[in-house]
């Protein structure tokens, strides 16, 4: 890899067109690919030689993206997947089977929760539930001797709250364990969790990688930082896979073992596959993800400051990059100059009616269930995801009835603020 910043990566890497090659990034439209003789496939299927055999397994197009990805992140290597959701189950079943455990953070993105609580429970794989306001010892007894891993997201979606990368790094590494961190509201621009520490990273490109809200898609990133040989706790990678022809992943491919098993047997498997085209439109996204996360911080900044200023509307305001948030100071710890993204919180007095009145009346953000994107949008947890509760539910989920959360597009921001303005105006 050549010494380059992620500006210059996000629009140069990964694809490096030789002479007379195309400029941009060619869609490898093709589920498969020629081979002269039945040895040479031979070979690529017992992993023995590298090459693509199988869309379903790996493409040209989409390894061009991965590599991009795994440079922006510091890693060594990564998988796309079809969803943000493929690639934190992926992340964790490569490394947990039935009767293991894993410990995450009680703030993930919801459709994680439900997957690690629900789904992955009726596979045997119990995961528990820290937070961040344990003690040590409370959140060092969630693991024992089946605790495989621990999952963390860098910005919590909704809440926002920003992972201890000091505090908790160490205190898994200190259980013999690797950290998965999902990245996807930092993005590698803002947070580089494999240089503060963590093992692996994954992300929901579906949101400010695209950017543009076109794909679904998902990525894992392998820091190659782990030693997954050292206590005998993870055979899948260490013992052979009687699927390969007894292939061991940490002898064949070393630092690469993790990413590599996630590839040839769970993808192969699974079939949670990025199409080519889907990996083409994530690349035109992460050109300007440089510029666009910087343009969100920036614009959800100034919105954040409005929204506080209206306290004769507004009950609270949650935004990391704010002086004076709770998350401030490990924003300006963890995440690139203190930008924070796009993604703000805030609670309307009044309630729930109160909160979709003024959806309602919004007209330059659209109500829709999406974040990250370039369009400025809101949803109303209370109105929506979160409908069926009532109000006293919602409280014990920690979401008040009026919390709206806004994600703040790259518009000019006069007009964002103009559009929340006239619609506080609007239902008075
Ligand atoms: C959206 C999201 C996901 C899930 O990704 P999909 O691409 O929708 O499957 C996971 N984590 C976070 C933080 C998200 O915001």
């Amino acid at each position: 890899m050549k010494n380059w910043d992620k500006d210059t990566i996000c629009i140069q890497g990964g694809y490096e067109p030789g002479n007379g090659e195309p400029r941009v990034l060619p869609i490898y439209q093709s589920t498969t690919y020629k081979y002269d003789s039945a040895e040479e496939l031979a070979k690529l299927f017992d992993l023995e030689t590298p090459g693509h055999m199988y869309t379903r397994i790996s493409n040209p197009t989409v390894e061009y993206v991965e590599r991009k990805i795994a440079d922006l992140e510091g890693g060594i290597g990564a998988m796309m997947t079809s969803s943000g959701q493929a690639a934190s189950f992926i992340s964790v079943f490569n490394i947990t089977s039935a009767g293991d455990n894993f410990v995450m953070m009680s703030n993930l993105y919801g459709g994680t929760t439900n997957l690690f609580l629900v789904t992955m429970k009726r596979m045997g794989i119990e995961a528990r539930i820290a937070n961040p306001d344990m003690t040590d010892e409370e959140f060092l007894s969630l693991f024992d001797e089946r605790t495989r891993c621990f999952f963390g997201e860098t910005i919590a979606n909704p809440s926002l709250e920003i992972f201890d990368f000091d505090r908790f790094i160490p205190l898994v590494h200190g259980k013999g364990v690797p950290v998965i961190i999902d990245n996807t509201f930092a993005t590698p621009i803002l947070c580089n969790p494999i240089v503060l520490g963590a093992d692996i990273v994954v992300h929901s490109t579906t949101k400010y990688m695209d950017g543009h809200a076109e794909v679904v898609g998902g990525v894992i990133v392998d820091g190659g930082t782990f030693d997954w040989e050292k206590d005998g706790k993870y055979p899948e990678l260490s013992e052979p896979d009687e699927s390969y022809h007894g292939v061991v992943y940490t002898k064949e491919f070393g630092k690469a073992a993790y990413i590599t098993k996630a590839r040839t047997q769970l993808m192969r498997d699974l079939g949670t596959t990025v199409q080519p085209i889907a990996a083409f439109l994530i690349n035109n996204g992460l050109e300007t993800l440089g510029l666009r996360i910087r343009k969100h911080s920036e614009n959800a900044l100034e919105v954040a400051k409005y929204l506080l200023s209206r306290t004769d509307l507004v009950e609270s305001v949650s935004y990391p990059g704010l002086v004076g948030d709770k998350e401030h100071e490990k924003a300006l710890k963890y995440l690139k100059d203190g930008l924070s993204s796009g993604v703000v919180s805030f609670s309307v007095k009044g309630g729930r009616e109160k909160a979709m009145a003024f959806m309602n009346a919004l007209k330059l953000a659209a109500i829709v269930i999406h974040v990250a994107d370039v369009r400025t949008c809101v949803l109303n947890p209370a109105s929506t995801t979160h409908r069926q509760l009532s109000d006293e539910m919602l409280e014990k989920a920690g979401i008040e009835p009026g919390f709206v959360r806004l994600s703040v597009g790259i518009e000019d921001k006069k007009d964002i603020i103009r559009d929340i303005d006239e619609a506080f105006e609007a239902c008075r």
